[in-house]
């Protein structure tokens, strides 16, 4: 038959040049990516890559490793090296690590134009090291770190000032002949933030990597990035990004690809519908949504699942689902595909919807 029609979106990306990450396209022509940082410190080798493999297996495209000290830079190549995913050095301040993680064989540096001493005088240098090891760079500017000059003009970190930073070292990059740059200007604030990339997006074509810097414990860091992130995708804005929490990082990955599985922009997986009870429940769905979450972790095919506390939308939303539950009276019924097949009671709706999920799921996987 027909192959199915992709997903909506809410608007076209936005036009970019193309960079790569390592293996990683970044840019309008490459699905939006997800980054996060490992929180090891870096000369522990195996305790990074032992996180960047739990990363990559919950989804992380980009990895970013700090290097605050020449005994990190010297762990670069080693981690660069066995990461299954494009390992990016964080640098700032020291001029010499950029350096020394480009002759490492990271897939990218990350410089913070801000803190690095007379960084514009050795944009030249830098340039030729990343264009002889195909290495691309990001131009980090950020709220917390805008150069002296730029905070003597603007007062604070408004957003013109940071797309004035970022511009101007994007500038002096391009004078040299470097385009295999993207670009971030972070601030704590979503709608500082968001002003600040649409002002930038207008400014030239470069990829943009979207973060609200500080963003917080997961909660409030969650909703602050979800919806900085929401308003700019929604416009096409976002090449690739990286959500920060004062949480452990694959919580980052889950949140991030969260997001982009929302707006269409990656290929939904598991998702539970699961309604918000209220007065006429007759099952703790609290719990039974959990219990279904926790059962289905980590599924890889693109299965709903229909969680309803009573009759007076459950059967509808357990039909349109490929797999649901509609409870009542102490029983629920199972659907698949929109029809009953069984009515269970309910200490075995947990372990009956699991038991029929894994019959779709491979039912999918051999399609
Ligand atoms: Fe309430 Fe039933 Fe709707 Fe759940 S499905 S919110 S229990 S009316």
């Amino acid at each position: 038959g027909m192959p199915p029609l992709p997903p909506p979106v809410l608007a076209p990306r936005r036009k970019t040049r193309q960079i790569k990450v390592g293996s990683v396209g970044v840019g309008s022509d490459s699905p939006i990516s997800v980054q996060s940082m490992t929180t090891t410190p870096t000369t522990d080798i195996n305790g990074t890559l032992q996180q960047i493999a739990e990363l990559t297996a919950s989804g992380c495209d980009i990895v970013r490793v700090a290097c605050p000290s020449q005994d990190d830079a010297d762990a670069l190549p080693i981690i660069a090296k066995k990461s299954q995913i494009p390992v990016i050095a964080d640098i700032h301040f020291q001029p010499k690590y950029v350096f020394a993680a480009i002759e490492a064989g990271c897939a990218a540096v990350r410089v913070n134009p801000g803190n690095i001493r007379k960084f514009d005088d050795q944009v030249k240098q830098i340039a030729q090291a990343a264009k002889d090891h195909g290495t691309s760079i990001r131009i980090g500017v950020n709220a917390g770190s805008l150069e002296p000059g730029i905070m003597k003009k603007y007062g604070k970190a408004t957003p013109e000032a940071l797309v004035e930073s970022a511009v101007w070292e994007a500038s002096l990059f391009e004078e040299h002949g470097f385009h295999d740059f993207k670009i971030s200007v972070k601030h704590n604030d979503p709608v500082i933030m968001v002003a600040a990339y649409e002002m930038l997006a207008e400014q030239g074509d470069w990829p943009l990597h979207l973060g609200v810097t500080e963003a917080g414990p997961a909660f409030q860091g969650t909703i602050k990035s979800a919806t900085a992130f929401g308003a700019l995708l929604a416009k096409g804005i976002g090449d690739t990004i990286r959500v920060s929490l004062s949480a452990p990082p694959v919580e980052e990955i889950k949140v991030g690809n969260q997001i982009l599985q929302s707006l269409n922009l990656r290929p939904r997986k598991l998702e539970i519908v699961s309604c918000p009870s209220c007065g006429r429940a007759q099952v703790d769905v609290y719990k039974l949504a959990e219990e279904v979450t926790a059962g289905l972790e980590g599924m890889e095919v693109p299965l709903r699942v229909a969680v309803m506390g009573c009759v007076v939308n459950g059967p509808g939303e357990a039909r349109e689902a490929d797999l649901g539950v509609a409870s009542g009276n102490g029983k629920g019924q199972i659907f698949v595909k929109g029809e009953v097949i069984k009515t269970v009671p309910e200490d075995q709706i947990v372990e009956t919807l699991i038991e029929e999920a894994m019959k779709i799921a491979e039912q999918m996987e051999s399609d």
